[in-house]
């Protein structure tokens, strides 16, 4: 599962929803993988307003993941500064720019090291523990298990 689906999981006990503390579920023993995938930045655009930030840190935090940083990106973070454009009369004729088409977007490295930690870095295997019952719902193969013994429902 990758570590974006954190961000819209909470606990599944009833009694679990209202409490703060059932959100973020905490990956514990956690085997990580990397499953690549190609980086979309108008996905990446939407989903920014939307990530529970300082969880998110502290998911990555509790992984030992390169830390992110204290506030989220903007919107404009995520796409490389276009240099500005130098007059024609400057510009080298042998020099072929590749920066692709005119509007063409680059993905930032901010960009890169948000899609690589949220839709890339998976939990393979572990458990996800909910911190306010602390309930362990086991992922495997990259799958996680939110079925609730029926006593617990
Ligand atoms: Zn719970």
């Amino acid at each position: 599962m990758k570590l974006l689906t954190l961000n819209f999981l909470t606990c599944a006990r009833r009694t679990c929803k209202t409490s703060p503390s059932s959100f973020p579920l905490h990956p514990r023993e956690a085997e990580l993988e990397i499953l690549e995938s190609e980086l979309n930045l108008v996905f990446l655009r939407n989903i920014l307003p939307r990530l529970m930030w300082s969880e998110l840190r502290g998911i990555g935090e509790e992984l030992g993941l390169p830390s992110l940083p204290e506030s989220p990106p903007s919107r404009e973070d995520l796409v490389t500064k276009p240099s500005p454009a130098k007059p024609s009369s400057v510009t080298e004729p042998s020099s072929v720019e590749e920066e692709g088409g005119e509007g063409e977007e680059v993905p930032s490295q901010t960009a890169k090291d948000l899609h690589r930690l949220l839709l890339e870095t998976t939990i393979k295997e572990g458990k996800l523990v909910c911190g306010n019952c602390g309930h362990e719902y086991a992922v495997k193969e990259g799958v996680a298990n939110f079925l609730l013994p029926g006593h617990l429902v």
